[in-house]
């Protein structure tokens, strides 16, 4: 059997020395890096960070050779006689990179994603291949927890039973000086719990947080019934020295979020979802999964036309299972709503290119810059998604009289028996024919129109459950936090603004008036009507008071700008005054989306 032993005693210098021993039998031998990451759906295998790789066979070392054309595969030929391979190389952290080795480790923090150390030699199953892993913590006050199973721990060291190669890469493990744990509760006998490392021992405050975790879990045993794990961990991080994440998997999740999560309001607020939306991976996305993203191995692309579903329907079940466990409030969630249908009203990229397309271009959309979202489109599968999965939610509500909901779908499609950690594959048919057997419909027009078809507006969830999209002069609660926490400012549904940091415009919407006037991204804002911004008002206020002197018959905006090394002074012609998203009750019309968001009772 193949192992493993990472020596991570060195990893708060953000590297790791790993070890493999390998069976094989003489003749060629291609060893790969993975390279397709499940939960990532792009081929982001960090491979620039595999270093300093020597090959033996005994006290021989062998000549490798890269292929010519896969930079994660390695080639190289077994001698005669050999049956034993030992495979050294450094895994470097601290790079910069989506899902990369940036998230390694700090002073007092490791994340070890197994599929960042591992050599292995080419499969078509990676399911036939068993390894046994090993891991040297930093230090003996380490504590760790992960989805494996301890097999010995004496000191710092620490084996586990030997998994396949698809449940290790699907196991990650978290380790950290400062550290606790929390039972969460149980689902259909399989414990839950959370193990939370964080950057100090004060950040770990967090009992009246876990309060509405145990919601969280009793919530999504009442959704689903059933479950797809034996037992389950939030691995979550809580840190400003590590960056944020959240990766689903099967029994865990790779989580992150800034330092002060368990302990300020806000914080928690600002990333309500994050815990509710890999959890419920772990049903929509591990258990069942697309047919085109349940690959037999690491090499082999992935196809990621239904993450309309498999993220889609879990960004409308994370923000939704947020506020049924009161991680957001009722009005949050309708503010978060509202959020997401006016930026994708204001996505003029929709004109051009269909929600699936979106799915489809998965792999690039993630690394996409943040300039130009609006005519580019961005990864819309997830919040378009979940207006798509509240409208269907709606339709059966309407067509039953009431009698069912989405629930009944989602129990049905993702829930049915308690299993394990298995994958069983499903194709859009699949999704139409469980959603008529709870709701006879045309579903399959239903998703030809919203998923397929160019649709130059978002779908309106909202006028059957008796509210509407409107503007007001002031940000809603939700996007207030936002702001806040972001440190940024936003006047993107007025003059088609998005900040980024200090003054400088990260973004501008197509077709609004800062794009009309040639403003573009990069841009630094200097000075507001005349005004430098100071210390006395913030960006946001200077534009706000900016934008309400325009409406109420001053002279144009005018905006100093610095880019390219020179300035330009803009004037904006505009009388729209501040406009930022809200929803509001249709006058007489029943108010469904209370009843949407209500805990399951049962
Ligand atoms: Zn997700």
């Amino acid at each position: 059997m193949m192992s493993v032993d990472v020596d991570a005693a060195h990893a708060t210098a953000n590297v790791l020395h790993m070890h493999e021993r390998i069976p094989v039998v003489p003749g060629p031998l291609t060893l790969e890096y993975p390279m397709w990451i499940p939960g990532e759906h792009m081929p982001a295998g960090p491979i620039v960070n595999l270093a300093a790789l020597v090959i033996t066979a005994g006290a021989q070392r062998l000549r490798w050779e890269r292929d010519l054309v896969d930079m994660n595969a390695f080639h190289l030929d077994v001698p005669p006689g050999t049956s034993l391979l030992d495979v050294r190389f450094d895994f470097l952290g601290a790079a910069l990179g989506r899902y990369s080795s940036a998230r390694l480790a700090s002073a007092n923090m490791l994340v070890l994603t197994w599929n960042k150390v591992l050599l292995v030699p080419a499969v078509d199953d990676y399911r036939t291949v068993t390894i046994a892993p090993s891991i040297t913590l930093p230090g003996i006050d380490w504590q760790y927890a992960t989805a494996l199973d301890t097999a010995t721990h004496n000191g710092a060291a620490l084996t586990f039973a030997p998994v396949t190669m698809e449940m290790l890469v699907d196991s990650p493990l978290d380790a950290g000086t400062n550290s606790r744990r929390w039972p969460l509760g149980t689902i259909d006998g399989a414990p839950v719990d959370i193990a939370v490392f964080a950057d100090s021992p004060e950040q770990l405050e967090g009992d009246a947080v876990i309060v509405k975790l145990r919601n969280l879990v009793t919530q999504m045993a009442r959704l689903y019934r059933a479950r797809h794990f034996n037992h389950y961990t939030f691995l979550l991080t809580v840190s400003d020295v590590l960056p944020g994440e959240g990766v689903e998997h099967h029994q865990s999740s790779d989580d992150g979020t800034p330092a002060d999560f368990l302990i300020d309001h806000d914080e928690l607020i600002g990333n309500a979802d994050l815990l509710p939306h890999e959890f419920n991976h772990s049903w929509d996305g591990k258990y069942r999964r697309p047919a085109d993203l349940a690959t037999p191995n690491l090499r082999v692309p992935m196809k990621d036309d239904l993450l309309w579903v498999y993220e889609g329907m879990t960004q409308f079940y994370g923000n939704l299972e947020a506020a049924r466990s009161g991680l957001l409030t009722p009005e949050q969630w309708r503010d978060h709503l509202a959020l997401i249908d006016a930026s994708l009203e204001t996505t003029t990229g929709r004109n051009a290119n269909a929600l699936l397309d979106t799915a489809i271009e998965a792999p690039v959309l993630y690394d996409a810059p943040r300039s130009f979202r609006s005519e580019r489109r961005g990864t819309d599968f997830y919040s378009e998604g979940e207006l798509v999965w509240l409208e269907a939610d709606a339709t059966i509500r309407r067509l039953s009289g009431g009698r069912r909901t989405i629930d009944d779908f989602a129990r049905a499609f993702f829930g049915r028996t308690s299993t394990g950690p298995e994958v069983f594959p499903y194709t859009r048919d699949d999704i139409i024919a469980a959603l008529n057997a709870v709701q006879p419909f045309d579903w399959r027009g239903f998703f030809a129109a919203r998923i397929d078809a160019i649709a130059p507006h978002p779908p309106d969830p909202f006028t059957p459950d008796g509210w509407r999209l409107v503007y007001a002069p002031k940000p809603n609660a939700l996007e207030s936090i936002g702001t806040k926490l972001n440190k940024t400012f936003d006047v993107r549904y007025s003059l088609g603004i998005v900040g980024g940091t200090g003054s400088v415009i990260s973004d501008v919407i197509d077709g609004l008036p800062a794009q009309r006037a040639d403003i573009a991204p990069g841009d630094k804002i200097m000075a507001v009507d005349g005004r430098a911004i100071g210390e006395s008002q913030t960006l946001q206020d200077a534009l706000d008071a900016a934008l309400l002197r325009a409406q109420h018959g001053g002279p144009p905006i005018h905006l100093l700008l610095l880019g390219g090394g020179i300035y330009r002074d803009i004037a904006i012609p505009y009388e729209g005054g501040p406009r930022y998203p809200v929803l509001e009750p249709i006058p007489g019309a029943p108010n469904r989306l209370d009843a949407v968001s209500a805990p399951l009772a049962r």
